[in-house]
């Protein structure tokens, strides 16, 4: 494979967006003049090839933000991303779009930390609004074993270069004055970790903008095209069998999220992946009230208002292994009942929507990413509850190891590798509630 673009070590330059031209004012004056607007469609679709040279499995933000950089940053675009139903139907069009970096283990830390650099960028680089919102992330701590792990958090975070600090309840009740700080609750809240980077994201413009991007580039996006089964020689990947019909390959990516282990069986790398379903939901719109996202990791929920006024709360995964996606009434209820343990003015709220998406948990709460026994078969998988925010940072590391042959440095720690020689990267103190 040619890679046009030179690289030091493993940072990667910066890309101008001088492809993803197309909106602009003068577009949106010109398109408004018309009676009938005829905007291009953002992506086009195209016949199967008989050979691609990486196919990407999986059309969330893994994929096409893998398949975005392979062509921005490398030149590759002989490359499809083939996705069963619509581009952004899984996790990617199911989260609540919560972005932060004030995790627990310098690996991940140093991981996310370059995912909310290139959110930042993300808006300007795809020439598509992806709305992130850095209105500061507060994870509350109701017992003293708690704000010991914030004060870890912090420091941890504090010696990355990472915003982050513990602060008492009258600064959690200046930043958010809707939550009940006094001694009063079952679980009164003692101080809370202050991350002011963190914030949420509006999902379906990322999946979007990344789609359209990679499409710009040259790369085929196939919808309604299910991968079937992989096909090896001599150890070696050759090409897959899907829906549409067989297509030759040497290069096969795996990013399917709460699918993963089901493409994994199809060349017999095993994981230890456990799929559970995770639910959150919406309430009507409301004037704006909540700056922060408000996790709780001892009432299992989290709260963010989102630019339309409407609250998205969530809580951990589903305490079963399913591939289901239906919502309980279970979740629902318990939701509301720690909701009001925190905001008690919200009794009056009318919940919208609820709805569930698949998380591939792993046991440390990481993800697996990189090459695998299988040559040419590569990994971006174990995304649990905390994946979106790892999009651009996930594929732009993922399409240096195609292009490179040899993981980036900012992934290694999260092979498949570690769970032979017990070097687990243990996330579950900044990641199971907080995503
Ligand atoms: C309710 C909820 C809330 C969440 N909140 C957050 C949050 O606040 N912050 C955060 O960072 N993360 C969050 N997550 C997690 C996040 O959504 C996921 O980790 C992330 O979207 C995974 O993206 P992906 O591209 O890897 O997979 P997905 O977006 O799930 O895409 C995988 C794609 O693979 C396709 N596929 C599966 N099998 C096949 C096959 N055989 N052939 C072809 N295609 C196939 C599917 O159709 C799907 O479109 C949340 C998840 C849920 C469910």
């Amino acid at each position: 494979m040619t890679r046009r673009q030179a690289r030091s070590g493993s940072k990667v330059e910066e890309k101008p967006a001088s492809r993803l031209s197309g909106y602009s004012a003068g577009a949106l004056l010109r398109q408004g003049l018309r009676s009938t607007p005829r905007w291009k469609p953002a992506w086009r679709s195209h016949d199967l090839r008989d050979s691609y040279d990486v196919i990407i499995v999986g059309g969330g933000i893994h994929g096409l933000a893998t398949a975005y950089y392979l062509a921005s940053r490398h030149g590759i675009t002989n490359v499809a991303v083939l996705d069963k139903g619509y581009l952004g139907g899984g996790g990617s069009g199911r989260n609540t779009a919560i972005a932060r970096s004030n995790y627990l283990t310098p690996e991940g830390v140093a991981f996310y930390d370059r995912s909310v650099k290139l959110y930042e960028n993300l808006s300007a680089e795809l020439n598509f609004n992806i709305m992130f919102s850095q209105r500061g992330h507060l994870t509350l701590a109701h017992s003293d074993a708690s704000l010991r792990t914030m004060h870890w958090r912090a420091e941890v975070n504090k010696i990355q270069g990472v915003d982050s600090e513990v602060i008492a309840p009258e600064e959690i009740k200046r930043l958010a004055p809707a939550l009940d700080v006094s001694d009063g609750p079952r679980y009164p809240v003692l101080g809370a970790l202050y991350h002011p980077p963190g914030g949420i994201i509006r999902h379906d413009a990322v999946v979007w903008g990344y789609a359209r991007g990679a499409d710009l580039y040259g790369t085929h996006l196939h919808q309604n095209t299910e991968v079937l089964g992989i096909d090896t020689e001599h150890g070696k990947v050759t090409g897959v069998r899907t829906s549409r019909g067989p297509i030759a390959t040497g290069t096969v990516v795996n990013c399917t999220a709460g699918w993963s282990s089901l493409i994994n069986d199809m060349v017999g790398v095993k994981t230890p992946i456990v799929t559970a379903p995770l639910q959150a939901a919406v309430t009507e719109p409301v004037k704006p009230f909540l700056d922060p996202v408000v996790v709780s990791g001892t009432l299992h929920v989290y709260v963010s208002q989102t630019a339309r006024g409407e609250l998205v709360f969530g809580a951990s995964v589903d305490p079963f292994a399913q591939y289901s996606t239906r919502g309980s009434l279970d979740f629902i209820e318990s939701l509301a009942g720690h909701v009001l343990e925190l905001m008690p003015g919200l009794s009056k709220m009318r919940l919208l929507r609820q709805w569930a998406g698949l998380c591939d948990m792993t046991p440390d709460y990481s993800p697996i990413m990189g090459p695998t026994e299988v040559e040419g078969f590569h990994v971006d998988i174990g995304w649990g509850t905390y994946g979106f925010k790892a999009g651009p940072v996930a594929g732009e590391q993922m399409a240096l190891l195609i292009a490179d042959g040899k993981p980036p440095e900012l992934i290694r720690p999260f092979g498949i590798e570690r769970f032979l020689a017990g070097e687990l990267v243990g996330e579950k103190g900044a990641a199971s509630v907080g995503h």
